[in-house]
């Protein structure tokens, strides 16, 4: 969703007569867009604004702007000219529309600007302007917000209550995009299943489908809650939709999981899974989880290994629980010791690490479908591409033939790592 966000400025500054440039010490406007979803990001923002005043500290004759825009600035608002003097501009995740205006305002010396107020129709962004980045895959907005209250999450406080694109918008925009050549796009939200635009999801996914020329369809995020039957069997019906189910977790245990409003129980996320049927085994199943969340015993941390090893994730995303600025998860005592959490993700991530690469393995012999995601031959020699399952594959081109960016061609797996597969052209 910030790619995408960066998408839209970009297209916003160079529809007002901004081009983009190669590197920082080049450019005379220089835009962090922010993620603060864990404190990580944050102390990466401050480090990269470190590096940026020094470049501008040492510009002779020409100066240089610099902004800080999403989500942290979103939540930190001023504090961020006192943090870091260098900047010069604040932007908060519902204003983009207003990133001309704000630039224009800063370059004329009228000092310091910042907008983080709340634009509650920034969902409704004239898709023309977007300027994509030379991906095989196009993201698109569906809705903007979180109507969750997960208590361990800065969203919707970042990102406010949920706006739902008009189903009209986002099959115009798909329509341009595989005008454009596009072949895939990924729908996005915080929580694409409560979708409200004028249908349901599962039926928007349906009329997406009909898009003639596009070939397949991702989405992220899902919410467990909001998983229906009716989007399971979207899923393991339509050809086109990505054989590919994000659906994080968090946590395998109920009493962790009501401590983080997830509002399911264990029992109830694995009921979903079951949805999917018989269809779940040729579908890459991922999920997210938090490791360490307060009051998080270790029988707590067995029900999450015990969910990994019952669902048997192809991939995960697992990361420590990071207290987050007016959360209400900041109320629950978190005294459980920081090598405690260590130890407990390292072993998460070991055994994932161990499945992900069984998954791989399992696709050796196979031939499948892969898109090419790059635009000529790594320096290691083979070529990037995705399987509808969204897994990295390395594909051996021995005839060196110009593989076509963006398009599908049949590919032979012949090796499995632990985070690619290797394939050659057939
Ligand atoms: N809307 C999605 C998640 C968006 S945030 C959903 O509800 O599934 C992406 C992931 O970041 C979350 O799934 C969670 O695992 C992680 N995350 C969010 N807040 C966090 C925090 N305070 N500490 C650690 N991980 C966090
Ligand atoms: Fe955050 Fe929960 Fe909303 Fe996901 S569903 S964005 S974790 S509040």
């Amino acid at each position: 969703m910030n790619d995408h966000d960066t998408e839209k400025m970009s297209g916003l500054l160079v529809s007002s007569g901004f081009s983009s440039v190669d590197s920082v010490e080049d450019a005379d406007v220089v835009l962090l867009n922010t993620c603060s979803i864990r404190e990580k990001a944050v102390h990466k923002v401050f480090s990269e604004l470190g590096r940026l005043r020094e470049i501008k500290a040492n510009r002779a004759n020409r100066s240089m702007f610099i902004g800080v825009t999403g989500c942290l600035a979103q939540h930190e608002k001023e504090k961020i000219f006192k943090r870091a003097p260098c900047v010069d501009l604040v932007m908060g995740t519902a204003a983009i529309q207003q990133l001309p205006k704000l630039v224009a305002d800063a370059v004329s010396g009228v000092g310091r600007v910042i907008d983080t107020n709340f634009y509650p129709d920034n969902h409704l962004f004239p898709s023309v302007i977007i300027q994509r980045r030379p991906t095989a895959k196009a993201l698109v907005t569906i809705i903007e917000g979180c109507n969750h209250a997960c208590t361990y999450c800065v969203v919707p406080t970042t990102r406010g209550a949920e706006r739902h694109r008009p189903v009209a918008d986002v099959l115009a925009e798909v329509r341009s995009l595989v005008e454009q050549g596009f072949c895939e796009v990924e729908l996005l939200g915080q929580n694409v299943n409560s979708y409200q635009g004028g249908c349901t999801f599962a039926e928007l996914l349906f009329r997406v489908t009909e898009i003639e020329g596009l070939e397949w369809i991702r989405f992220t995020t899902s919410h467990p809650m909001d998983f229906t039957q009716d989007l399971a069997r979207a899923i393991v019906t339509i050809p086109k939709i990505a054989p590919f189910l994000h659906l994080p977790i968090q946590s395998g245990s109920d009493k962790i999981l009501r401590r983080m409003g997830r509002k399911y129980t264990s029992q109830e996320y694995l009921e979903r899974i079951g949805y999917l049927g018989e269809q779940r085994d040729k579908m890459c199943l991922s999920t997210d989880f938090i490791v360490g969340f307060p009051g998080e015993t270790d029988e707590d941390f067995e029900a999450t290994m015990s969910v990994l090893e019952r669902v048997r994730f192809d991939a995960s995303f697992s990361f420590i629980y990071s207290p987050r600025p007016s959360t209400s998860a900041l109320r629950l005592p978190d005294d459980l010791p920081e090598n405690v959490k260590h130890e407990r993700l390292t072993r998460l991530q070991a055994r994932q690490a161990e499945l992900t690469f069984q998954s791989h393995r399992r696709e050796v012999g196979n031939i499948l479908p892969v898109r090419i995601e790059s635009h000529g031959p790594t320096e290691l020699g083979h070529w990037l591409a995705r399987t509808a399952q969204w897994r990295n594959v390395h594909l051996e081109n021995n005839e060196n033939r110009q593989l076509p960016f963006g398009r599908l061609v049949d590919a032979r797996i012949t090796g499995a790592g632990p985070h690619w597969l290797r394939a050659e052209v057939v």
